[in-house]
């Protein structure tokens, strides 16, 4: 699905000179290029702070640890995500209500998120699934019509632009009232280890976000609130600095990858290709295609027997999984989630797909279809 070694090949020496950097300074955690990092992403985003963690999950911990949340607080969410993102609000005790998906695009759909809203709701956790921005305009009206909070999980999204209605252009992550992403390798800003970061603009809550994240302390020794311990060492710091200035070009091989698979699979009717909605762009986390009127998961053995990984993200929704049954999550009623796991196939998707890998997937997944 991802090919980083190649990647990594292409950026060996920069990268292995600011591990032996760091290596020779012995500052292995909360080192310069820690602080770099963190520097460089906030002007990379244009976002006031970027408090470096140890994960995507642990970032939206943080997150809602910050927010000053109390137990049995009502957290929306889609059901159609990956797990991180409603378990650690069952994690604080909070209860994860999930809503619906656009079956266009896959994310949260605005609509669904008022509708669930109750007097005991505090926050909205909106994905930027496989990398195109949730309705972001919408649900930040919806956010300040009920006085609620906005997490963005941009851990599939970092880099993508957001054009506000008044032209503004927007990196997700940078509009709610905090955003979180992953560095985990495989996403589209990877480390070669665990990282996370999170986003806000306010430096009251940034404070806080900071202080949670080194076991709520400012002053060493001096502990002010419960926190964690969750931080990015050194050395992925190290990795991620010369990666960040490879972004954007990193994002444009991910377009023109998935631009070659929309143009192979245009005019095939069982597939339908993602769809970008009008006030996004889409960085391409991952391609995944809509497949009727053939057996998916056949077509995934398929592509295994001729070497074409291909994954199911995400076979079942959390309304489904077992974890959530203590809050009802069979009660929920969500046919566009269901309809959509039954679905859904990503294609290999990364920086390193060459005109002749994207043709032989295109010319397996069709010769299955056509078959
Ligand atoms: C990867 C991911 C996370 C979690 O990130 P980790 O670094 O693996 O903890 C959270 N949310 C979404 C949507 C993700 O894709």
């Amino acid at each position: 699905m991802v090919d980083t070694k190649t990647q990594y090949q292409k950026i060996k020496d920069q990268v292995d000179t600011g591990i032996h950097k760091v290596l020779d300074s012995a500052a292995y955690i909360n080192g310069t290029p820690v602080r770099e990092f963190a520097k460089n992403l906030s002007l990379y985003l244009n976002v006031n702070h970027t408090i470096t963690c140890a994960n995507g999950t642990d970032a939206l911990q943080i997150a809602m640890m910050a927010l000053g949340l109390e137990a049995g607080d009502e957290v929306i969410t889609p059901s159609f995500t990956y797990v991180a993102t409603t378990e650690v609000v069952a994690l604080l005790k909070l209860k994860p209500v999930f809503v619906e998906v656009d079956k266009a695009t896959f994310n949260i759909d605005p609509v669904a998120i008022e509708a669930a809203i109750t007097p005991r709701t505090k926050a909205i956790v909106p994905v930027h699934l496989y990398g195109q921005a949730a309705n972001m305009e919408e649900i930040m009206a919806i956010a300040s019509r009920h006085n609620l909070f906005v997490i963005e999980d941009n851990a599939q999204a970092i880099g993508c632009n957001y054009t506000l209605s008044n032209g503004t252009v927007k990196k997700t992550g940078t509009m709610g009232t905090i955003g979180t992403t992953s560095f985990y390798p495989s996403k589209n800003l990877g480390a070669y280890g665990d990282g996370g970061a999170i986003f806000t603009n306010d430096d009251v809550l940034a404070e806080k976000l900071q202080m949670i994240a080194n076991h709520g302390q400012k002053v060493r020794y001096y502990h002010e609130m419960v926190g964690c311990n969750s931080r990015l060492d050194s050395m992925q710091a190290a990795v991620l600095n010369v990666k960040l200035k490879y972004l954007d070009e990193y994002i444009t091989a991910r377009q023109k990858a998935a631009a070659f698979y929309d143009n192979a699979f245009a005019s095939v009717e069982n597939i339908t290709v993602p769809k970008t909605a009008h006030f996004t762009n889409h960085v391409y986390h991952q391609y995944t295609i809509l497949v009727e009127g053939v057996d998916r998961d056949e077509l995934s053995k398929y592509l295994s027997s001729v070497q074409i990984p291909s994954m199911i993200y995400y076979p079942v929704p959390a309304h489904r999984q077992k974890m959530f049954a203590a809050f009802g999550g069979s009660d929920y009623n969500l046919p566009v989630t269901d309809w959509l796991t039954e679905r859904v196939i990503s294609l290999p998707m990364h920086t390193e797909l060459d005109e002749e890998q994207l043709q032989y997937v295109a010319d397996h997944v069709l010769k299955f279809i056509n078959k």
